[in-house]
């Protein structure tokens, strides 16, 4: 058995336990595994094992690779997106999770109009208001996705954020916590926007905290190391 497909049976398993904890069905969560600096060969492992959603970060990288791998894969953009590159993925990518600002919005509404496609979105929320971090603070939310919605061609599916990098996944919980009760606020405060009614989607939890996320309300957790390894970015600008 690969390491890859040997790590996929601890992540599925952690992700059933922590289903279970939240009384939780294992369908309500999807396992994106980021294979961002990863060769294909070891997408092809993963892929093998059943896998059909992979993350990845970096454009170039992310074409290069929808050309070679199979076509039924669902890849995501998880990465922060510059609006000059919004053209080279639209209609690509089942989703592009990091959006994080309405001038973003309204480059990929514009590119999808143009390539006749409609793009889902999430909106990234920068939940612990850390500087480092991309994402809307929680306060501007509704009124950007108020805005966001009115857009042609782009679909707010839900939101999103990386927590914090922390020694223990529990500091991420009060994070996890406010992410399901700001989905929910949204959706309550915009409630007749058609473009926004499915807004079902929270994509939360990465290798490190996947199995919190999971209990306090994730729907998709992006995994990376915890399925293929440290990464290596030797070869990176
Ligand atoms: C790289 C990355 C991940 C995966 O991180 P791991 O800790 O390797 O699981 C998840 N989400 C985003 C946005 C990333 O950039």
């Amino acid at each position: 058995m690969s390491l890859v497909a040997e790590n996929l049976e601890k992540v599925e398993k952690y992700i059933k336990e922590a289903c279970d904890n939240a009384g939780r069905q294992r369908d309500e969560v999807t396992l994106v595994a980021v294979s961002k600096t990863k060769p294909a060969e070891m997408i092809m492992e993963a892929y093998n094992q059943g896998i059909r959603d992979f993350g990845e970060n970096y454009v170039q990288e992310l074409t290069d690779k929808i050309e070679r791998l199979p076509k039924d894969i669902r890849w995501h953009m998880i990465g922060h997106l510059q609006r000059n590159k919004v053209k080279y993925i639209i209609g690509k990518v089942v989703l592009i999770h990091g959006v994080d600002s309405v001038s973003l919005a309204r480059e990929i509404s514009k590119q999808a109009v143009k390539h006749e496609v409609t793009a889902d979105i999430l909106l990234e929320v920068n939940v612990a208001k850390e500087d480092s971090k991309f994402g809307f603070l929680s306060e501007d939310l509704p009124e950007a996705a108020a805005e966001i919605a009115e857009l042609p061609n782009i679909n707010i599916k839900g939101i999103m954020c990386s927590a914090p990098n922390v020694d223990n996944p529990e500091k991420n919980r009060q994070y996890f916590a406010k992410m399901c009760k700001i989905c929910v606020d949204i959706k309550t405060k915009i409630s007749d926007n058609s473009s926004m009614d499915a807004m079902d989607v929270i994509s939360m939890g990465m290798t490190g905290d996947y199995r919190v996320a999971i209990e306090e309300g994730s729907t998709m957790v992006r995994v990376g190391t915890g399925i293929f390894g440290e990464r290596d970015y030797s070869n990176k600008k």
